[in-house]
């Protein structure tokens, strides 16, 4: 299902295509992942607002899709218990974590390699062991700075494809589907917060970029953990 879009196509279709357009190609996009690849197709539900659209996207394609979440020790208490009663409503969601020691404040010394440590491994567990050929994500291009150059399917490990359904959505429009859909999320976006990782890491911010209030004061603010941009076809160390 390669596709291959220019930049300019992207952007083409994040301002043309109004909310319910939107809906409809993302399920088609699903939909033809789920039959080309089958149980190889999985979601990465990271259990923040955009990840709950795709998951729910997904459930109405098919029941069967699976789902794999990355949680770390310092995720908040708000998010571990909403993965509690995800994971219970939807036992095809598997969770991945290592618990390997770390130094002390590893997340403020060296960010990148604290990421890689308890984010990225688990991530190349879960491709591995769950044996996945394609997964989903809730990446979105208008999200921040680092996240204007993904298409919405992908190769960037080889034999390993990426499909973003909701790329070309505005954060307000995954707030319509939310609302529409009466989709439970996470309580901490009542508190605040616009984009949710591990509590160290992350703080309420205004202004206009989405993810400004992640990694706050490092040379990662407003970045990246990794699993989107470091190769995940990778053995894993945990
Ligand atoms: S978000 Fe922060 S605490 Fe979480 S893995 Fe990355 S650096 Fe570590």
């Amino acid at each position: 299902m390669l596709v291959t879009q220019k930049e300019d196509d992207v952007k083409s279709l994040v301002e043309g295509l109004n909310f319910s357009q939107k809906v409809e190609r993302s399920l088609a996009l699903i939909d033809h992942a789920y039959r080309e690849f089958g149980k190889g197709f999985v979601i990465a539900n990271s259990l923040g607002k955009d990840s709950v659209v795709v998951w729910h996207l997904a459930k109405r394609v098919s029941s069967e899709i699976r789902g794999f979440i990355v949680t770390t020790r310092y995720k908040p208490r708000e998010t571990v218990q909403f993965m509690h009663e995800e994971v219970a409503k939807y036992p095809e969601l598997q969770v991945y974590r290592n618990d390997a020691q770390t130094p002390k404040e590893l997340y403020a010394l060296d960010p990148d390699l604290c990421c890689n440590i308890l984010k990225v491994e688990p991530t190349r567990k879960a491709i591995k062991e769950m044996r996945v050929t394609c997964w989903g994500t809730g990446l979105r291009c208008t999200e921040g700075r680092t996240r204007t150059d993904f298409r919405e399917v992908e190769e960037r490990d080889e034999g390993l494809i990426k499909l973003n359904p909701i790329l070309i959505w505005y954060e307000r429009e995954v707030w319509q589907y939310l609302a529409l859909n009466q989709v439970r999320v996470n309580p901490l976006y009542a508190r605040g917060y616009r984009s949710l990782g591990c509590e160290p890491c992350t703080q309420i911010a205004a202004g206009k970029d989405e993810r400004a209030g992640r990694w706050i004061g490092t040379s990662k603010c407003g970045g990246e953990c990794g699993i989107h941009t470091r190769p995940l076809k990778l053995d894993y160390q945990i």
